[in-house]
């Protein structure tokens, strides 16, 4: 059964959308079955990937969360042998309000994702920045939370927000949901304020951040108008090393593994 990680903060830029592309396509590197999910209007993992949405004719997440298609008939092959993706486009917006009369309106994800889930060895949600009903659909259908954290002044703030929902999803929806890791991302090491941030993280959230930490990396923030993922522009960049490193890190993890 695959494992699925929402990568999730209601901030935007904070590098959702950036790590969900090169973590999926890291993994899928090494040769492990991933569907990366995009569940944030804005579509940017498809486009990120080299999709524009004329290639989106068989249907998008929209139809899939709305019950008109099944997740199996909206997935897309990538330039990647082991990474599919399902896509999202701003139609995507419509099914936060379309899904608030519906049944089980948090659980869809879920379900759709039980359909197909035996396939993958990884599953990564890109979610949008709110934690409006979407981001509640990817907390409710994962087992893990990745919550990417830009190194700067304000990082923290939203943070502790972001958490008590992490808590509350797990009493209610989702018992089994974890926190897998805050990831340090655009660290800048010549900035005092990134390295005050890293140190705070590390006092506030013991053992639950990332080895991994991932460099402002001029190559990372190129590739998306390429189309590609870091592996297939730069493989020798930062930015790519990186994000190698935290494919390693989240496969090495034991599947239960209890953070405290
Ligand atoms: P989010 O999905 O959280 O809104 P993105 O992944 O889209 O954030 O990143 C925001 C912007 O920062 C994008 O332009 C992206 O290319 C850039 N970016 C993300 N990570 C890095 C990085 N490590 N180094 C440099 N630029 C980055
Ligand atoms: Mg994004």
């Amino acid at each position: 059964m695959g494992r699925i990680l929402s990568i999730s903060n209601q901030k935007g830029g904070v590098g959702k959308t950036t790590t969900a592309i090169n973590l999926a396509a890291s993994l899928a590197s090494a040769e492990r079955r991933t569907l990366l999910v995009d569940i944030d209007p804005q579509g940017n993992a498809g486009s990120g990937l080299g999709f524009t949405t004329a290639d989106y004719e068989r249907g998008t997440i929209y139809d899939v969360l709305v019950g008109e298609k099944t997740l199996d008939e909206v997935i897309l092959d990538t330039d990647l042998r082991y990474l599919q993706l399902a896509p999202a486009t701003p139609d995507l917006t419509g099914a936060e309000i379309e899904l608030v009369s519906m049944e089980q309106r948090e659980q869809r994800l879920r379900q759709a994702l039980d359909s197909v889930r035996d396939r993958y060895d990884f599953i990564v949600i890109d979610c949008p920045p709110s934690l409006g009903l979407l981001t509640l659909n990817s907390l409710a259908a994962c087992d893990a939370v990745v919550v990417p954290l830009q190194c700067e002044y304000y990082a923290l703030e939203g943070l502790s927000h972001l958490v008590k929902t992490i808590g509350l999803v797990k009493q209610g929806i989702n018992p089994e949901l974890q926190l897998d890791g805050i990831l340090l991302t655009m660290f800048d090491a010549r900035v005092s304020i990134a390295h005050q941030v890293a140190d705070e993280v590390q006092k506030h959230f013991p053992n639950q951040v990332f080895r991994t930490i991932v460099p402002r990396n001029v190559r990372l923030s190129e590739c998306p108008s390429h189309g590609k993922p870091i592996l297939l522009y730069d493989i020798k960049s930062k930015g790519c090393e990186a994000y190698l490193s935290l494919a390693r890190e989240i496969m090495g993890r034991e599947p239960q593994r209890d953070v405290a």
